[in-house]
């Protein structure tokens, strides 16, 4: 069987993190509805990505499928694939759980859904505040963060983290934190280069981890007033050969040499393959300033129906008014959507 071998970074603790991992989250229908038909098909890749080599996985309480995630990874380690301590499962505490006190009920929920006993790395999801009923918290995300200390000293994660957090806040969490995030998790891709945030996490020891690394390139992904670059872009299809690589691959590689881990999602077995096979080449400086100059701010997770919501992260839409998918208040767990 093909293998890959992929490389870690240094976390601010001292432990490793995988440089690229299996992402996990299937997305929503056009009804905006969570889809479960993919999750079989998810499963067989998760397996296949661990039996080549990847030991990163990243998931999330809102993607339903903590218990097949976790099934995946235990019937590796029971296998002899793995062990343990050689996979690095991260999850996320939705935003219903910002009291201080909630955050070590949200782990624990996803703990026994996943039938782990630890967690690598949990990160806030989101610095909002929002109940199922769509009210506004308030609650302040320091508060949250103590939350999360907690949960590092019970043992319950080994790192703790946030994701989609801005410059300003996370520069004012470094300010008023004991244990500072080991991570910020926030959509990265050509499009979105996040330069600013980028240096100000490196420059803090946070290891920047990059969601939607692949942004509206692929087809699925495409948004009818979307920029380029998609798969077929001419200067994309030339630095391609150039490595002999794909044009996902010359993706993927541009986030590693910046210091980026990427957490692509695919079902597809042959892409799990090809999405780590990514380090053995090396981008030149003028290659590097090539895929640069494709940044222009272009988000392609930009959720409006939270930007009136007290620390929403990113640049509001004038008058866009929307409500919030019911799929993303209230759900339950699992391919048949009956786990608690
Ligand atoms: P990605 O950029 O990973 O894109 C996924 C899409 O790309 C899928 O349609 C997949 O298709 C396709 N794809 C994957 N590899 C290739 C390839 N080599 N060639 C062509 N197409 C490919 O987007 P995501 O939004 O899923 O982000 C990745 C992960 O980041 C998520 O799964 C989740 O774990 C995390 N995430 C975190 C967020 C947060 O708020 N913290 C927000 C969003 C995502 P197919 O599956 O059919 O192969």
């Amino acid at each position: 069987m093909a293998k890959v071998n992929i490389p870690t970074f240094k976390l601010n603790n001292g432990r490793e993190i995988p440089a690229l991992g299996y992402g996990t989250w299937l997305g929503l229908d056009s009804k905006m509805e969570f889809s479960v038909e993919d999750l079989p098909k998810m499963m067989e890749a998760l397996s296949y990505a661990i039996d080549v080599g990847y030991r990163h996985v990243d998931t999330a309480h809102l993607y339903r499928v903590e218990p097949e995630v976790g099934q995946v990874v235990n019937r590796k380690i029971k296998e002899g694939v793995v062990k343990r301590e050689e996979v690095f499962v991260t999850t996320k505490v939705w935003h219903h759980f910002h009291r201080e006190a909630d955050v070590e009920v949200s782990v624990r929920g996803s703990l026994r859904r996943m039938g782990l006993d630890y967690f690598d790395l949990v990160l806030m999801h989101w610095p909002m505040s929002i109940t199922q009923d769509g009210v506004d918290e308030k609650i302040d995300y320091l508060e949250t963060w103590r939350g999360f200390e907690n949960v590092l000293q019970k043992g319950l994660a080994k790192s703790i983290g946030v994701s989609n957090f801005n410059v300003e806040q996370i520069k004012r969490l470094l300010a008023n934190c004991k244990v500072p995030p080991a991570c910020n998790q926030v959509e990265i891709n050509l499009n979105l280069g996040q330069k600013e945030l980028v240096d100000l996490c490196q420059s803090h020891n946070i290891v920047v981890v990059a969601y939607s690394p692949f942004g509206t390139m692929v087809p699925s992904r495409a948004a009818p007033d979307s920029p380029e670059p998609k798969l077929n872009n001419p200067t994309m299809v030339a630095l391609g050969k150039k490595h002999g690589k794909t044009v996902t691959q010359i993706t993927l590689r541009y986030l590693y040499q910046r210091g980026i881990i990427s957490i692509p999602k695919t079902v597809t077995k042959s892409r799990v393959l090809e999405n780590a096979s990514i380090f053995d080449f090396t981008l030149d400086n003028a290659d590097m300033a090539t895929l640069a100059a494709f940044d222009n701010g272009y988000r392609t997770v930009r959720p409006v129906f939270w930007q009136d919501y007290a620390n929403y992260p990113f640049d509001k839409v004038p008058g866009a008014k929307v409500l919030i998918p019911q799929s993303l208040c209230v759900w339950k767990n699992g391919i048949n959507l009956d786990i608690d």
